[in-house]
C-alpha cells in the first residue's frame, strides 16, 4: 500500500494487533485503566520495559490508532492526539518555552490563539512578539537569544494570507528557533509540512478531520529537526530521545500532567473522518472556488477573498503550496455591518454559526462574535472590520448554495 486515501482507510495492516472478535473498525476501548497478567509485568509497563497501555489520560489504544492513521497522513515522525486544537497550541508552547522565553507569531491568528498567546501565556512569562511575518528584516530583527520558535497559520482566518514559508523556515534554520505551522484548515492532504522545514505541526482535529463537526479534538505531529537540541526545555529529553524529543517531552510530561487527553469516543469518529477526508476536501475547495468566483463579479459585493481567485495577492502561492485547493473559507465584505446581518438572515440553507470545515455550510460576523472580545483598535491591527463575513462553502450541492446566496444577496 503506497497511496495516501489507501493508507488512510487501512493504517497500517501488518502493525495492528488483531482484535479478539476481528472487527473490521478500530473498537471504541471506553476505558480509563487495563489489566495486568502480574506485579512484574505493572512494574515492566511503569518502567517502560515493555508496550503497554497503563491509563487513559496516558495513551488509550483507539486514540493510539488515530495517532498513527494521523502519522500516515503527514508523514511526521511521532503525533500525539489531544482534547482539542487549543490543547495541542498551549501543550507544545509549555513544552518549548520556559518563563522569560519567547516566540515572533502574527496579529492573524485564530481568535483563541492569539488570545492564549497575549493573556494565558503572557501571564506565566512567556512572551510572544508580534511581527509583519511578510517583513524579514524587521522579522529577524525580533529574534534574540531567548527565542524558540516562530508560530503561524499557513493559511489565517479570516483574513486568508498565505505567508512565504519557504522563506520563514530558511529564518528559522538560520536562527536555530522552531517553525510552528497551525495547518487546521488545509491539512496535509493540501498542504504538506514535511516538504517545507516545518518541525511542529497543529491541527485541530474538529474541523476537517472530525468528519463534519462531529467531535471536538487537537494533534501535534512532530518532524525530522536537528533543531530540539537547541531548545533549552528540550535539552535533556533530546539527550534521552533524539530525535522524539518533544514527542517524549509531552507524552512523559507535559501533556500527561496537564491532563488534556483526547477521550476515545472522540477517536472514533475522528478514525471514521480520515477515511473520507481526501473526497470531502476535494468537493469542498471545487465548490468554494465556483462560489468565489460567483460572489466576485456580483454588484452587491464589495471585496471578496479567495487565494485560488486569479485576482488574489496571493495566487502565485496558493498554485505553488496548495494545488490552488485553498481551503472553504471566503472572506467577504458588504458596505455596513447592517448589509452583511441582513443578508446572514436571508438565508434558508446555509447556517449562522461559528465553525468551518464542516459538510454545511456556515457562515458567521467575526468582528461583533469570534473577535467580540477584543477592543477596537485590537481588531483593526487583526484586520477585523465589522463590513466582513467569513462564510465557509460545505459538501451541498452547489446548485442549493448558489441558489441559497442568491437569494439572500436580493434582501440587501
Ligand atoms: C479551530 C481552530 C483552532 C482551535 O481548535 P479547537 O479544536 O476548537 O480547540 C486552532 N487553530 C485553528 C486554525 C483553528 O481553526
Amino acid at each position: 500500500m503506497k497511496k495516501l486515501i489507501s493508507k488512510l482507510i487501512h493504517g497500517n495492516i501488518l502493525d495492528i494487533p488483531k482484535d479478539p472478535y476481528r472487527s473490521l473498525k478500530m473498537p471504541i476501548y471506553d476505558t480509563a485503566s487495563f489489566d495486568f497478567e502480574n506485579s512484574q509485568a505493572l512494574e515492566d509497563a511503569f518502567l517502560g520495559n515493555r508496550d503497554a497501555f497503563l491509563y487513559s489520560r496516558s495513551a488509550n489504544p483507539t486514540i493510539a490508532e488515530l495517532q498513527n492513521r494521523l502519522q500516515l497522513f503527514s508523514g511526521s515522525n511521532d503525533c500525539l492526539c489531544v482534547s482539542s486544537g487549543m490543547a495541542a497550541i498551549s501543550s507544545v508552547v509549555l513544552s518549548i518555552c520556559n518563563a522569560g522565553d519567547n516566540m515572533i507569531s502574527t496579529k492573524y491568528l485564530f481568535g483563541n490563539t492569539y488570545s492564549l498567546f497575549t493573556k494565558t501565556l503572557n501571564s506565566v512569562g512567556i512572551e510572544t512578539r508580534f511581527a509583519d511575518l511578510e517583513d524579514f528584516t524587521a522579522l529577524e530583527k525580533m529574534i534574540d537569544s531567548k527565542t524558540r520558535a516562530i508560530f503561524l497559520e499557513i493559511l489565517t482566518n479570516p483574513q486568508l494570507i498565505i505567508f512565504d514559508i519557504k522563506r520563514l523556515a530558511q529564518l528559522a534554520d538560520k536562527h536555530k528557533i522552531l517553525l510552528i505551522v497551525d495547518n487546521t484548515i488545509l491539512t496535509p492532504y493540501i498542504f504538506e509540512c514535511s516538504k517545507y522545514g516545518v518541525d511542529v505541526e497543529i491541527t485541530s482535529t474538529t474541523k476537517f478531520i472530525s468528519g463534519g463537526a462531529t467531535s471536538v479534538g487537537g494533534a501535534i505531529m512532530t518532524y525530522n529537526s536537528d533543531k530540539w537540541q537547541n531548545i533549552p526545555k528540550l535539552k535533556e529529553s533530546f539527550d534521552k530521545f533524539g530525535k522524539q524529543a518533544l514527542n517524549k517531552k509531552l507524552t512523559k510530561e507535559v501533556y500527561r500532567n496537564i491532563g488534556c487527553c483526547l477521550s476515545p469516543n472522540n477517536a472514533y469518529l475522528q478514525l471514521l473522518g480520515l477515511e473520507t477526508i481526501t473526497l470531502r476536501i476535494d468537493k469542498i475547495c471545487e465548490n468554494t472556488l465556483q462560489v468565489a468566483k460567483f460572489l466576485d463579479v456580483h454588484k452587491k459585493v464589495e471585496q471578496i477573498i479567495y487565494p485560488s481567485l486569479k485576482n488574489s495577492k496571493y495566487y502565485d502561492l496558493a498554485k505553488e503550496l496548495f494545488q490552488l485547493k485553498s481551503g472553504p473559507l471566503i472572506h467577504m465584505e458588504f458596505k455596513s455591518k447592517k448589509d452583511c446581518y441582513k443578508f446572514m438572515d436571508a438565508l434558508k440553507m446555509v447556517r449562522r454559526g461559528t465553525n468551518f470545515c464542516d459538510n454545511k455550510s456556515m457562515i458567521i460576523h467575526p468582528h461583533s462574535t469570534i473577535y467580540c472580545e477584543f477592543i477596537e483598535s485590537e481588531k483593526a491591527s487583526m484586520r477585523i472590520n465589522d463590513k466582513m463575513l467569513r462564510l465557509s462553502v460545505g459538501l451541498e450541492d452547489i446548485e442549493d448554495i448558489l441558489e441559497d446566496i442568491e437569494q439572500a444577496l436580493l434582501k440587501i
